[in-house]
């Protein structure tokens, strides 16, 4: 398996953010986190978390994660999240998956790459992006079928390839 294709596969999977532990995220030697935000906090055409993703943010909060987020989203959408989840968001020069935004990110956090996971749904941006940096990556599944046209063109690369799967299961 070559390197370039190595870097588009997730190290891990799960259904939703939900469902990521702090325990796990800890045993991985976690403390900070670069979260998407359409289709991983909220469904694209919403511009709001719902309940349980807000649970979620305060829950890693409290247990002491660094939390930045890190959009291809619209620039308006990004600010609003924000202010309304009290999160920082982090604005990089080119869009994911190059690796501007990403560094700013690590910058922000404080923290060097092994200790920093990249979570999002979309593989050639989130994942692919976050690996070649050797950031930590948790691929979810889309919260909503909806997305940005371009998003349209990965998602088919996606399946074509047979990209949502991952490289471990089980911390380290
Ligand atoms: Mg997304």
């Amino acid at each position: 398996m070559g390197s370039v294709f190595a870097n588009l596969l997730t190290d891990y999977m799960f259904h939703r953010i939900e469902d990521i532990t702090p325990e796990f995220l800890r045993e991985l030697g976690v403390r900070g986190l670069i979260i998407d935000i359409d289709n991983t906090l909220m469904r694209w055409e919403e511009h709001e978390a719902p309940p349980s993703v807000r649970e979620w943010l305060r829950a890693a909060s409290d247990a002491g994660f660094k939390i930045v987020l890190l959009s291809n989203g619209l620039r308006s959408k990004q600010a609003r999240v924000a202010g309304d989840l009290d999160l920082q968001v982090v604005a990089g020069w080119l869009p994911k998956p190059l690796p501007s935004g990403f560094r700013s990110a690590m910058r922000v956090l404080g923290l060097p790459p092994s200790q920093v996971a990249s979570i999002g749904d979309i593989v050639f941006t989130d994942i692919w992006g976050a690996n070649r940096l050797g950031i930590i990556t948790i691929l979810v599944e889309p919260r909503s079928s909806r997305d940005f046209l371009g998003t349209r063109i990965w998602r088919l690369l996606e399946r074509l390839f047979r990209l949502r799967r991952a490289k471990k299961t089980d911390p380290k």
